[in-house]
């Protein structure tokens, strides 16, 4: 077994540092023996993984493709300008910035672009799916910005449009931001525009979780609407760690001078490079295929988890998500979570709108990436709900799951 399928560093790293080379062994072993299904985790190719893995890694690039401050960047400016047009061309953009180290980081950037500290900024509250970077006191955004928080309503679970336009003309904030962490529905950026319109403020579309699915033509896609789009490469995309920012030509200065210099220093050009392997992978057929897999298989996990007595928020999704309340099963989301682990079942816990206990986050990009359809769907339903139940025994339940996994090697050798 290999460990990252990055062949000119394995043997090496197997030799070198066997230490260090078993933790690796041992990671892509718990990968590919439990359930993923973290809604924000994927499985990035072995070509995403070698561009990683290259020597790439060693280039020092600040600045732009034509405009560093370091010598020796003919090369990776190629690299750079192949995953901008590339960038550009997925998702029709005017403008990609390809450099940002992460999601938030491309938040931060969109709010270094286009906002002062103390500017007000409305977003989906953080206890119904806004991002830490969405107004968090923990985070730099809740301590620079002015956020005013939109909330989801209390029977649908849908984002209340009443609220968002009424807040909208009482702060009139200088950014309006949608885009959520756990929200399993499309968001509707044509309203979010008409309102950003009518007070005179910038929109901010975060889709870091639904870009890979607007990628394959399986949700709609911001980038007509918002000003500004930032998204993560790692999610459903299925790239590297990393993240990105699409944008207007008019905005393009002011989004790459709040890149570098003002929130990062070097491009990592091996990320860059992976990124643009994941945005070709993302242009083709079968990219699309997978993105509506993806949501097909979330409906029926949904629909399934619904039959086991859980409470599906908003009763379904249109995305790759699904939050859900275990309540009626006995436990809460924390228990469940805790359950579930132990079943070598890995998912998230997320705020629940309208409820003091956690909930349970579910996603479906990795799991249909290793090949799982309908029918499997359906078994890690009832599996769940009889582990959270505490019907199912773990030991019992690890062996179900090792046998379902073991059909869908991540990275089949
Ligand atoms: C995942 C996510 C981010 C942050 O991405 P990181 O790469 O973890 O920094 C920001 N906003 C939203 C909406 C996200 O889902």
């Amino acid at each position: 077994m290999s460990v990252t399928h990055a062949p000119q560093t394995t043997d090496v790293l197997t030799r070198q540092d066997p230490e260090l080379a078993e933790i690796l062994l041992g990671e892509l072993h718990r990968q590919s023996s439990t359930l993923q299904l973290i809604a924000a985790e994927n499985f990035c190719s072995p070509a995403v993984l070698a561009a990683l893995g290259s020597a790439l890694a060693n280039k020092y690039a600040e600045g732009y493709p034509g405009a560093r401050h370091h010598g020796g960047c003919e090369i990776v400016d190629v690299a750079e300008r192949l995953a901008v047009d590339r960038a550009k061309s997925l998702f029709g953009a005017e403008h990609a910035n390809v450099q940002s180290h992460s999601g938030s980081s491309a938040v931060l950037a969109a709010y270094a672009a286009l906002l002062r500290p103390g500017d007000t900024v409305l977003a989906l509250g953080l206890p119904y799916g806004g991002h830490l970077t969405h107004g968090s006191p923990a985070n730099f955004s809740g301590r620079w910005f002015d956020f005013v928080p939109y909330g989801v309503d209390a029977e649908t679970g849908l984002i209340d449009h009443d609220q968002v336009r009424t807040l909208a003309r009482t702060h009139r904030p200088k950014a309006i931001v949608c885009g959520s962490i756990a929200y399993p529905r499309h968001i509707d950026y044509a309203f979010f525009r008409e309102v950003a319109d009518e007070v005179g403020a910038y929109l901010i579309a975060d889709a870091a979780h639904p870009m890979g699915l607007v990628a394959g033509g399986a949700a709609p896609s911001p980038v007509p609407y918002a000003d500004v789009v930032c998204a993560t490469t790692h999610k459903v995309l299925r790239g590297p760690r990393g993240g990105m920012i699409l944008c207007g030509g008019e905005l393009a200065e002011r989004v790459d001078r709040a890149v570098f210099p003002f929130t990062q220093g070097g491009a990592q050009m091996h990320t860059i490079a992976a990124k643009a392997v994941a945005f070709g992978e993302a242009a083709t057929p079968a990219f699309a295929a997978y993105a509506h897999q993806v949501v097909a298989n979330a409906r029926i996990l949904a629909a399934a988890l619904a039959d086991e007595g859980l409470v599906v928020t908003t009763g379904g999704t249109d995305t790759h998500l699904v939050t859900a309340d275990p309540a009626p099963l006995g436990v809460d989301g924390r228990t469940a979570r805790g359950r579930l682990a132990a079943a070598g079942m890995v998912l998230d816990c997320c705020a629940l709108p309208h409820a003091d206990t956690r909930g349970l986050r579910l996603g479906t990009a990795a799991v249909t990436t290793q090949g799982m359809a309908e029918k499997e769907m359906e078994r890690i339903a009832a599996l769940l709900a009889g582990v959270v139940r505490g019907e199912v025994e773990s030991v019992r339940a690890r062996e179900e799951v090792r046998d379902l996994v073991g059909g869908f090697p991540p990275y089949p050798a």
